[in-house]
């Protein structure tokens, strides 16, 4: 059984940037990919973690209240900061890395209290290491009506849009009509 195509117009960020980018705008209007019949499968194939995590209601709510506290983090000016902290580490209270030597070196597993929480619980630890590694490269696009998030991982960190093709290209054209129909 093949999972259908992503839809989404940004995939591939840091896991808590992309379980927030399970909700985009486009031209028909709001999107949400964990709303849609078979949404969790794709988003789960998408992240990669389709082998490991059960495709289940728990798994859906546990990330849908993780993306809300992610979302009301990521605003640049959080409405009530601090109910979505103790949101996050709700989540974070589901689960933690068990260490061990192996036969390679270290090794860390991730342990959660139920299996629902593996992915709610991952997205929110990586984002405490995005905060960790350089929070100013977490970045909202530049098109005010797009609310997608992405890691600028560019040397220059430069990066102002969630995809060129879509939201960079617009503004493109907008300026050079701007140019071309001035006075
Ligand atoms: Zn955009």
């Amino acid at each position: 059984m093949s999972t259908p195509a992503d839809p989404r117009p940004l995939a591939g960020e840091p896991l808590p940037l992309d379980l927030v980018n399970t909700r985009w705008t486009d031209d028909d209007g709001a999107h949400d990919l964990l709303e849609s019949p078979g949404g969790l499968a794709i988003w789960l194939s998408s992240a990669g973690l389709a082998e490991t995590v059960p495709q289940s209601q728990e798994t859906l709510d546990a990330l849908v209240t993780t993306r809300e506290a992610l979302f009301g983090l990521l605003q640049p000016e959080s409405i009530n900061p601090r109910r979505d902290r103790e949101l996050l580490n709700e989540t974070l209270r589901h689960g933690c890395f068990r260490r061990s030597l192996g036969e390679h070196g270290s090794e860390r597993k991730v342990e959660t209290d139920s299996p629902g929480w593996l992915a709610a619980w991952q997205a929110a630890e990586h984002y405490l290491r995005l905060l960790e590694d350089n929070p100013s490269r977490i970045r909202k696009c530049a098109n005010p009506e797009c609310p997608l998030r992405f890691y600028d991982v560019s040397k220059a960190g430069g990066r102002r849009w969630c995809s060129m093709a879509t939201c960079g290209n617009r503004a493109k054209s907008r300026s050079h009509y701007a140019r071309n129909h001035r006075g």
